[in-house]
């Protein structure tokens, strides 16, 4: 089980210039799907646990079940912490074992975002585990949380280098054009925006929202300092056109193994496909 700390995994990105999939799991099927895929192209990857499967799930079970598959892996994963807005739960990931935490206060007053997410940073620190923060509004609805994609503001420089400065993070994400989920225009990103604030802080940059951005995009925002990028709604997509696929073959397929099945093998091949394009595939040699 080659277990990394998502600080270590995403520094080596960083420097060498490739970008490192955050990929979301929801189930058994979705979290086989990810670590084959990444198995196959011989690529480190984050596995990430959001609030919506917890909801579902729950932390722990997630955490038992993404343990018992990484049993067959032999590429480094870090298990990742989405979007925790409860201090307490970003501590009870910790606990578990969770290689990288991410504390999101990025809708509270910049005062007490900088003290929360510091506190999770030196938790995490202490433990040689990644932590993230965020700041600044990105776009989109991210668990039941809207940010209209007009009102999400481009995070300045000067912002995103106090906080990384005053909190520790060991990587950041900052509103940069992408958003939550399904985009209702193609997303433009801030690419100087990118460049500055990576040059001011020195420390990988995590992109949000990172479904449906045009591949010539994410590729140039990896070239300036994004070394994280987050994909949730494309794989969710691709797992239910599995899924949806199978029942228009055959309406009465009681085989839950087979439909999931479907749906698993449909997102192996996405995530897979973003692997290649964030040119992660054969690093997992390097670390
Ligand atoms: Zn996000």
């Amino acid at each position: 089980m080659p277990y990394i700390s998502g600080k270590e995994l995403l520094t080596h990105a960083y420097e060498n210039g490739y970008g490192v999939g955050a990929f979301s799991a929801h189930n058994a099927e979705t979290i086989q799907g990810i670590l084959t895929a990444a198995e196959k192209e011989q690529a480190p990857i984050m596995i990430q646990v959001g609030q919506k499967v917890i909801q579902n799930i729950g932390l722990k079970a997630m955490k038992a079940m993404i343990d018992v598959y990484m049993e067959e892996i032999t590429v480094p994963v870090a298990i990742h912490l989405d979007h925790s807005r409860e201090v307490q739960q970003t501590m009870e990931a910790i606990q578990l074992g969770f290689q990288s935490v991410m504390f999101d206060g990025s809708a509270l007053p910049f005062e007490e975002n900088v003290e929360k997410t510091k506190f999770v940073a030196q938790a995490a620190d202490h433990l040689g585990i990644g932590s993230e923060g965020e700041i600044g509004k990105i776009g989109g609805t991210e668990d039941d949380i809207t940010v209209d994609e007009d009102d999400a503001m481009i995070t300045s420089v000067e912002e995103a280098l106090a906080f990384a400065k005053q909190t520790g993070v060991d990587y950041l994400a900052v509103s940069i054009g992408t958003a939550h989920g399904i985009y209702k225009r193609p997303p433009n990103l801030a690419f100087d925006r990118i460049d500055e604030i990576s040059s001011a802080l020195q420390k990988p940059i995590v992109m949000h929202g990172g479904s449906d951005v045009p591949d010539e995009q994410v590729r140039k925002a990896i070239s300036l300092g994004i070394a994280k990028i987050n994909v949730d709604t494309e794989l969710r997509v691709a797992f239910t056109k599995g899924v949806q696929d199978c029942f228009k073959k055959d309406p009465k397929e009681y085989h839950v193994a087979h439909s999931l099945g479907q749906g698993r093998s449909y997102l192996q091949e996405k995530v897979q496909e973003k692997i290649r394009l964030f040119n992660s595939q054969g690093k997992a040699s390097l670390l």
